[in-house]
């Protein structure tokens, strides 16, 4: 492996050791969150929820996307 592809192979998994949750009380149920990461996020009559964990880099990219443009920071990660 390159020494390029390990780095990122490095940082992929360190990232993936990431839990994403939603802090109830603090969502307006915008749906940014589900627009931005279908996959893991879903809009209920309470707000928002966690269908699941990401399972790749891309799905981790995409929950952080929906983290850091949540209109209250409601969306937390938390690193293993
Ligand atoms: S982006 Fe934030 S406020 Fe909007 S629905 Fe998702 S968790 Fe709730």
């Amino acid at each position: 492996m390159e020494p390029q592809s390990l780095a990122s192979h490095r940082e992929a998994q360190f990232e993936l050791s990431g839990h994403f949750s939603v802090m109830g009380d603090d969502c307006i149920k915008c749906a940014s969150c589900s627009t931005l990461a279908p996959a893991i996020f879903h809009i209920e009559t309470d707000g928002a929820h966690i269908t699941r964990q990401p399972a790749d880099a891309i799905e981790f990219k995409e929950c952080q996307a929906a983290m850091i443009n949540c209109p209250t920071s409601a969306i937390v990660c938390c690193y293993d």
